[in-house]
C-alpha cells in the first residue's frame, strides 16, 4: 500500500487532470471563477480576476489583511461562532457542543487535533450513526508542533476551535457542490466578502488509508480553511469508493476573527480581554505603528521555515526599515505575553477536561508548555498569576463554553503544585548547570536535559553566558522535546501473538447479565493446539484489567481466555479430549468469579469516590483486578495523603451501605455519550457501535464490559491497602473487597492487637509509642557506638499520647515500612532496645 503522502501526491496530479470531477467546479463558474495555475507553486486555483500567483502568503507576498480587511463588519471571537453556527442552522446543519479535548474514546492519540477526530473511528467507518447528519461543531484542538512560533507570528497557537462541519452520506447521497455552496456563503453572507477578494486552492488529502480531493480557501494571503472530502480508500492493490463519503471542513475560529478585524496580531482578536489585562500588570505596550510594519512579515520568523533565525530578523528588520535590536527588543518581550495568554488558554480547556501535567504522554505536553509561560514570566520577572489568566479566559469564553468556568478552584491548585515543581527543578538544575556547562552541549544533550531533569535550555544559555560560552538553543526546541512523548500511547498498545481465526463469527458471552451464572453449555468450533473457540461462553476473557476466570471444559481445566478481537479463546492445561463441532460442557469457579467482580464493582466505586474527595481532575489511568486484591490507578497532581485516603474509603464504604442498585445495559454508543458524555470511557477506548454501560445511580457511569454485581452492597465491605505515587501524575490506590476485605480487616486487627501487646499501650497509642520506641533506639544505638554515658531511665518508653486516623498506615510511615512488616520490625526496635539498656548502667 502507499504511504498517505505517496497517495496525496498521485491522487493530486489526477485530479489537477480532471477538475470537473474531483472539485465543484461547476459552482465555481456559476460564481464567476476561472482556473489559474501559479508560477510559483505550480498549483491550481480559483480566481474571479486573471492573475499568476496563487493567495498562499509564500506567494503572493504574505498577509494583506492586516488593518486593512475587507470584511464591512467586524466580529468578536464570540460572535463569529454565534453567526457561523446561526447561518449553518438556517441551511440544514445542527449545530453540537464541543467534545472534550482529551480524546479519552481513541485508543491511538492522546489529545483531539481536529474536529473530525470526534467521529473517528466509529463514525467515518460507518459504524455508528453521526449524532447529527450535517453537523457543525466548535472543536477545541490541542497541537504541540508549533509550539515555537506561538506568540512571534501573531497567528500560531497550541490550542485552537476548529469550526467542523461534516456530513456522512452514502455515495448516492453525498452533495459535494451543495456542501462546497454552503462554505461558500459563509465567505460571502457570514463575513461578508465578495468573490473577488476569495481565492480557492485545488489540493488533495490522505490519511490512514483514505484520500480525496480538498479545497483550501484564502482571502488576502490568510487560509481561511479548508473543505476535505474523504471519498476513497486504499485497497492493497488499488483504491475504491468508501462506503460512507465524509465531508470534512475545518476552519480555525481564531483566523476568521482575526481576518474580520485585521488586528495586527490574532491574539488581540481571540483573547482581548486577557491580553489588556497583562498589558496593564506587565506595562509592556504594543507599539501599534511597528507592529503594523511588522506583522507582513512575522510569518518569515516561523521556525519551521526559517533556515537560520537570525538572519531572518534582519531580513524582517530591513524590510521594514527598522532597527534589528530595537526591533527584537519590542516584539520579543511581546510575543513572550502572548505566549502566557496562550499557553494558559490551552491548558484551561485540558485541564477543565481532566487531563494533568505530567512527565509522560499527552501530559508532558501540557507541562512543556506550563513551564515555556512560568520561564517567560521568572525571565521578566513579571508578577502574573497563571490560574488568574486561566480564569480570565473562562470567563471571556462564558458565552461558547460555560463548562469552562465550573473547575477554576481545583485548576488553580494543579497550577499551584506544578509552579512549586517548577521552582525545585530550577534550584536543582542551578546547582548542575554549573558542571555541565564546562563540556560541550550538543542538541541532544539539551534535550536530554530537559526530558530527564527539567533543565530549561535557556537556563543553561544564560549561565554559559556569564563564563563568556555561547550555546545554542535548536530553533525549535519546544515542540521537538513535545514530540518525545507524543508516540507513547500508541506504543504502549500491545498486542499477543495472533492465532489464524479467519471465518469465524463473535463469540457469544454470555457473563454480561448475571454473574453468578457459572455453567453452560457450547458447541467447539475451533481448536488451534490448546486454544478452543466455542459458539458462546461463560468464560470471561482478561480484559479492562479484569484477571479471566478459570474453571473447567468437559471436566479439562481452563488456564487462560482472552479476546482476539470479537472472539474469545479459551487455553487448557493439555491438549483438549474433544473436537470440532463436538458440543461441551463448561463451568467456571464461581468463587473465584464473585472475588473479582467485587474487586470490579468496588474499582467503580473507589474512582467515584476518589474524584468526590479530591475533584474532578481525578480519572482512571489504570486499572487491574486479581483475585488476591486490586489497584486503580487514577491522575493526581501529588502524592494522597493517609488522611484522604482515609476518607476515600469511608465514602466508598458508604456508597456500599447505601445499597445502590448497579444498571447493566448495552446502548447504541451515540446514545451514550449524548446521555452521559465522554468521562464514559474511564477504562479507555471501547470498540463497537453498542457499547456496555455500567451504572451506578448518580455515583458513576462507564462504558466497561467487565462482571459487576447486581447492587453495591454486594461488595460487603471496601478496604483501602495503600496508595504510592507511581509515576508523574499518576497515584495508584491499592484495595480489597468482599472476602478479601475481610480477611485483610482481619489481619489489621490481628496486627493491632499483637502491636498493643508488644508495646503495652491502647492501639489508639501505637503510634506516639512507636516514634518514641524508634527515637530512644537509635539515642541507645548512637551512645553505646560512641560509648557516651546515658541512663536507663531515658530510655524508658513513656508516651500514652492517642491518635485518631489509620493506626497501621501511621504507624507504617513512622517506620517507613509496609504494614505487613510492622509486628516484626517492632518487635526487632524493643528486642534491641531491652539489650542496649542491659548493655548501659
Ligand atoms: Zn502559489
Ligand atoms: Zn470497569
Amino acid at each position: 500500500m502507499l504511504t498517505d503522502k505517496e497517495a496525496k501526491r498521485i491522487f493530486k496530479e489526477k485530479a489537477s487532470r480532471e477538475p470537473d470531477k474531483y472539485y465543484a467546479t461547476s459552482v465555481l463558474r456559476q460564481e464567476g471563477f476561472i482556473r489559474e495555475k501559479c508560477i510559483h507553486c505550480k498549483k491550481f486555483f480559483w480566481t474571479t480576476k486573471p492573475k499568476k500567483e496563487c493567495d498562499d502568503p509564500a506567494c503572493s507576498g504574505g498577509f494583506r489583511f492586516i488593518g486593512n480587511t475587507p470584511v464591512k463588519e467586524s466580529m468578536s471571537y464570540i460572535e463569529t461562532w454565534k453567526k457561523f453556527s446561526s447561518l449553518f442552522k438556517k441551511i440544514g446543519y445542527t449545530p453540537i457542543k464541543r467534545y472534550p479535548v482529551v480524546a479519552r474514546w481513541r485508543p491511538d492519540v492522546y489529545w483531539v487535533g481536529a474536529s473530525i477526530y470526534d467521529f473517528q473511528p466509529y463514525v467515518v467507518s460507518g459504524e455508528v450513526k453521526p449524532p447529527a447528519n450535517p453537523l457543525v461543531v466548535p472543536q477545541i484542538c490541542l497541537r504541540f508542533n508549533d509550539v515555537d512560533n506561538v506568540g512571534i507570528t501573531g497567528a500560531h497557537y497550541t490550542g485552537f476551535v476548529m469550526v467542523g462541519q461534516h456530513a456522512f452520506q452514502p455515495p448516492e447521497k453525498y452533495d459535494q457542490d451543495q456542501y462546497f455552496r454552503d462554505i461558500h456563503s459563509w465567505l460571502k453572507k457570514g463575513l461578508g466578502i465578495k468573490n473577488n477578494e476569495i481565492t480557492f486552492h485545488e489540493d488533495a488529502w490522505a490519511g490512514g488509508g483514505n484520500f480525496g480531493p480538498c479545497m483550501e480557501f484564502f482571502s488576502r494571503g490568510l487560509e481561511l480553511g479548508n473543505q476535505v472530502y474523504m471519498l476513497f480508500e486504499q485497497t492493497p492493490s488499488s483504491y475504491r469508493e468508501l462506503n460512507i463519503k465524509v465531508l470534512d471542513m475545518g476552519m480555525g475560529l481564531e483566523r476568521n476573527a482575526w481576518f474580520s478585524n485585521g488586528t495586527s496580531t490574532s491574539y488581540e482578536t481571540v483573547f482581548p480581554t486577557v491580553v489588556k489585562k497583562l498589558c496593564n500588570i506587565t506595562g509592556v505596550k504594543t507599539d501599534s505603528d511597528l507592529m503594523k510594519r511588522f506583522l507582513p512579515y512575522a510569518s518569515y520568523l516561523n521556525v519551521d521555515e526559517a533556515e537560520d533565525i537570525d538572519k531572518a530578523w534582519l531580513y524582517v528588520a530591513s524590510k521594514i526599515k527598522a532597527d534589528v535590536k530595537e526591533l527584537k527588543q519590542k516584539i520579543i518581550p511581546l510575543s513572550a505575553l502572548y505566549s502566557i495568554a496562550e499557553h494558559s488558554r490551552s491548558l484551561l480547556f485540558a485541564l477543565s477536561d481532566g487531563a494533568l501535567p505530567s512527565n509522560i504522554g499527552g501530559g508532558y505536553n501540557l507541562r512543556v508548555i506550563l513551564r515555556r509561560a512560568l520561564s517567560f514570566i521568572d525571565k521578566y520577572e513579571w508578577d502574573i498569576s497563571l490560574s488568574e489568566v486561566c480564569n480570565g479566559h473562562a470567563s471571556y469564553l462564558r458565552p461558547l463554553f460555560p463548562e469552562l468556568s465550573e473547575n477554576l478552584d481545583a485548576i488553580a491548585k494543579i497550577i499551584d503544585v506544578e509552579r512549586q515543581k517548577y521552582n525545585s527543578t530550577k534550584q536543582k538544575s542551578r546547582q548542575m548547570i554549573g558542571k555541565l556547562i564546562k563540556e560541550k552541549i550538543s542538541k541532544d544533550r539539551l534535550l536530554q536535559l530537559y526530558d530527564s531533569h527539567g533543565i530549561d535550555p535557556n537556563m543553561i544559555r544564560e549561565e554559559a553566558l556569564k563564563l563568556g560560552k555561547s550555546v545554542e538553543i535548536p530553533k525549535n526546541f519546544y515542540a521537538e522535546v513535545s514530540e518525545l512523548h507524543s508516540r507513547e500511547k500508541k506504543e504502549a498498545f500491545e498486542e499477543r501473538e495472533k492465532l489464524d481465526l479467519n471465518g469465524l463469527n463473535e463469540t457469544k458471552a454470555l457473563y454480561y447479565d448475571d454473574y453468578k451464572k457459572h455453567s453452560f453449555k457450547a458447541g467447539v468450533l475451533k481448536i488451534i493446539k490448546n486454544n478452543v473457540v466455542l459458539d458462546q461462553t461463560i468464560f470471561y476473557p482478561s480484559s479492562g484489567g479484569q484477571d479471566h476466570d478459570t474453571g473447567s471444559i468437559n471436566n479439562q481445566d481452563v488456564v487462560d481466555v482472552f479476546k482476539q478481537g470479537n472472539i474469545i479463546v479459551h487455553v487448557l492445561d493439555n491438549k483438549p479430549r474433544f473436537k470440532e463441532k463436538d458440543g461441551v460442557e463448561g463451568a467456571i469457579d464461581l468463587d473465584k468469579r464473585l472475588q473479582l467482580t467485587q474487586h470490579h464493582t468496588a474499582t467503580h466505586i473507589i474512582n467515584a469516590a476518589a474524584r468526590k474527595i479530591l475533584g474532578p481532575h481525578i480519572n482512571q489511568a489504570g486499572a487491574k483486578k486479581t483475585t488476591e486484591k486490586a489497584h486503580l490507578d487514577v491522575t493526581h497532581y501529588q502524592s494522597i495523603t493517609n488522611e484522604e485516603l482515609e476518607r476515600i474509603e469511608k465514602l466508598a464504604n458508604k456508597i456500599v451501605n447505601d445499597k445502590i442498585p448497579v444498571y447493566l445495559s448495552f446502548m447504541p454508543r451515540n446514545d451514550a455519550e449524548k446521555k452521559y458524555g465522554m468521562n464514559i470511557y474511564q477504562g479507555g477506548a471501547v470498540p463497537g457501535k453498542s457499547i456496555r454501560i455500567v451504572e451506578i445511580k448518580n455515583i458513576d457511569v462507564q462504558a466497561c464490559g467487565g462482571t459487576h454485581l447486581k447492587n453495591t452492597s454486594d461488595v460487603e465491605k471496601i478496604k483501602i491497602l495503600r496508595a504510592v505515587k507511581i509515576q508523574d501524575g499518576v497515584v495508584r490506590i491499592e484495595f480489597v473487597a468482599g472476602g478479601r476485605a475481610k480477611e485483610e480487616i482481619d489481619k489489621t486487627k490481628g496486627t493491632l492487637d499483637k502491636l498493643s501487646r508488644i508495646l503495652n499501650v491502647d492501639e489508639a497509642q501505637i503510634p506516639a509509642r512507636v516514634e518514641e520506641l524508634f527515637t530512644k533506639w537509635k539515642k541507645a544505638r548512637k551512645a553505646i557506638k560512641k560509648a557516651k554515658q546515658i541512663s536507663k531511665k531515658e530510655l524508658e518508653l513513656k508516651s500514652t499520647q492517642r491518635f485518631g486516623g489509620d493506626i497501621l498506615a501511621k504507624t507504617a510511615e513512622i517506620l517507613k515500612t509496609q504494614p505487613e512488616h510492622l509486628v516484626k520490625t517492632v518487635k526487632r526496635f524493643m528486642d534491641e532496645l531491652e539489650s542496649f539498656r542491659k548493655k548501659v548502667n
